[in-house]
């Protein structure tokens, strides 16, 4: 394996970051390889070492597709609907209940 480049910690050059610079930057390292790495030297225990992205080469963030974002609704309209009387409870149904509260409240009325 080829030796990355080391730099030291708070010495990263310019256009580095590591996972969580790049996520704050809303990127994310898009498969490229680790590309140098950042070293932190520490007393008795090993180096702590963080690995650098280039930022030039990261991509954004999957934006969310709107497909996707129809799929995620659509989960969450299932997951508030009550299978005892099939009303959107308007709430996620806690599945310690199984049904909306009024339905595990009165589990009598709909009978009658
Ligand atoms: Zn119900």
């Amino acid at each position: 394996m080829a030796s990355l480049p080391t730099y030291r910690w708070r010495l990263a050059p310019d256009g580095y970051a590591t996972f969580r610079q790049l996520r704050a930057l809303g990127l994310r390292p898009g498969g490229q390889d680790v590309a140098a790495q950042l070293e932190r030297p520490r007393r008795r225990r090993g180096a702590l070492v963080a690995f650098l992205y280039r930022v030039d080469l990261a991509l954004p963030v999957r934006p969310m597709t709107p497909a996707k974002q129809a799929a995620l609704a659509k989960a969450n309209a299932a997951r508030r609907m009550c299978p005892e009387c099939g009303r959107d409870a308007g709430y996620r149904i806690p599945s310690s209940l199984g049904t909306c509260v009024p339905c595990a409240d009165n589990p009598s009325q709909l009978a009658a």
